[in-house]
């Protein structure tokens, strides 16, 4: 299916149906690829530890036969990520449209650095459907200072409206952490007067950089206020919000606080990532990572090989991966995930268990348990989850 019958089919589907992306288990329906480890920031937090390029990253023709590789596997999108992506702008672009041709939709994250008008039209032509740009803080400082470099505020807010300018799909991408977390509020209030209305909040996983800063993870009772917050936001505001970074069962709780309190959001997720399954964590599932190098990762949180690209398939690799077969046994977890009634329909976030205990198959420590109980959402019941991407 071409990207425009696969795009009226997903805004049948979110808009007018109240459905979202479709597809059988153990399918890659959506893949990021971060196509280099190259920053020009150095983001306290960030999960690849971003800095110079890696010697050995993929070059077009690989790039361009792993995304052939993808569309017959059935991935539906494909979120370019990087480092930063737009260091690799004439790369992005040629996939981009690659990824057109075969039928993927592509979309992109990005700091907002390197984005100007010039490249917004660049990127939209090219056929990239959404891109997502962090805002941390309405406070300019706070931004940067989690950005780890002065005037990257600015230059993000320039970006988003570059974007919105040339009727570019904006994701803003926010951190929740204990630091910035009561600037939550006045952040939606920036984010909705710049004209965005997707928002995809992301809590933090101790990996990579973020194992330093995880003293600043959101603690539970912020988490939970966070999601009853999200939901009353909606019932005034016409805006979309997802979960990323581990919590994958938040459009589940979310609209069943619409349905109890008998609201009714625009859309409930990111009109591009919400799923229709009974999965939570996805992670070799319904995704996986693609790294610089080619090496495969169940997810970006969950950075254990499972294979390369340049030494086995695509297909070897998703249909044969052990760890990737592991993952979708849910019998295998462990501790509290592993007699847990939400097993098969949350499985916790594999890759906080990873983090935590170097086993990807043990608890989540960060677990939304009791609130699931509280709002009566019974495992049989979850229909639905948001795509954690990184
Ligand atoms: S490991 Fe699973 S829950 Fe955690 S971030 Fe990845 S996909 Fe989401
Ligand atoms: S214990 Fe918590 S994190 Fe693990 S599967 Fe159950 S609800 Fe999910």
């Amino acid at each position: 299916m071409g990207i425009g019958l696969k795009l009226i089919e997903l805004l049948l589907r979110q808009k007018l149906l109240d459905k979202g992306i479709k597809g059988e288990l153990n399918t890659p329906l959506i893949v990021s690829y971060a196509v280099t480890k190259a920053c020009n920031l150095r983001c306290l937090h960030c999960h690849v530890e971003a800095q110079e390029a890696l010697a050995n990253e993929l070059g077009l023709g690989e790039a361009m036969r792993a995304i052939e590789e993808m569309a017959s596997l059935g991935t539906q999108a494909l979120i370019f990520s990087g480092g930063e992506p737009l260091l690799r702008k004439d790369f992005v672009l040629t996939l981009a449209e690659h990824c057109v041709d075969v039928g993927i939709i592509p979309a992109m994250l990005t700091n907002g650095i390197l984005l100007n008008r010039k490249v917004a039209l660049e990127l939209k032509e090219a056929g990239i459907m959404a891109v997502g740009i962090p805002i941390d803080s309405s406070i300019p400082e706070c931004h940067d200072k989690l950005r780890n470099v002065p005037g990257t505020f600015e230059k993000a807010v320039q970006a988003i409206k570059a974007c919105l300018d040339v009727d570019l799909e904006v994701v803003i991408t926010t951190m929740a952490m204990k630091d910035n977390f009561s600037n939550v509020p006045a952040r939606i209030e920036l984010i909705a007067n710049l004209g965005a209305d997707q928002v995809a909040v992301y809590d933090l996983v101790p990996v990579g950089r973020g194992k330093a800063v995880m003293d600043q993870a959101m603690d539970q009772t912020q988490r939970v206020s966070l999601i009853r917050y999200l939901q009353q936001v909606q019932e005034t505001r016409e805006m979309v919000f997802t979960m990323s970074g581990g919590l994958p069962l938040y459009p589940e709780i979310v609209s069943e606080m619409h349905r109890a309190n008998d609201t009714k959001p625009k859309d409930l997720l990111l009109k591009q990532f919400w799923v229709d399954a009974n999965v939570g964590c996805h992670a070799g599932i319904f995704y996986f990572s693609l790294r610089p190098n080619g090496d495969v990762y169940p997810c970006t949180f969950l950075p254990v090989k499972i294979g390369n690209i340049r030494e086995r398939s695509l297909t070897d690799i998703w249909y044969n991966s052990k760890v990737l077969k592991e993952l979708r046994e849910r019998s295998l977890l462990k501790g509290k995930c592993g007699i847990c009634e939400y097993r098969e329909t949350c499985g916790g976030c594999r890759g906080r268990a990873y983090a935590c205990t170097s086993d990807y198959l043990e608890t989540d420590p960060v677990c939304l348990r009791e609130l699931l109980i509280e709002e009566r959402i019974h495992p049989s019941n979850i229909e639905k989850f948001g795509f954690c991407v990184g």
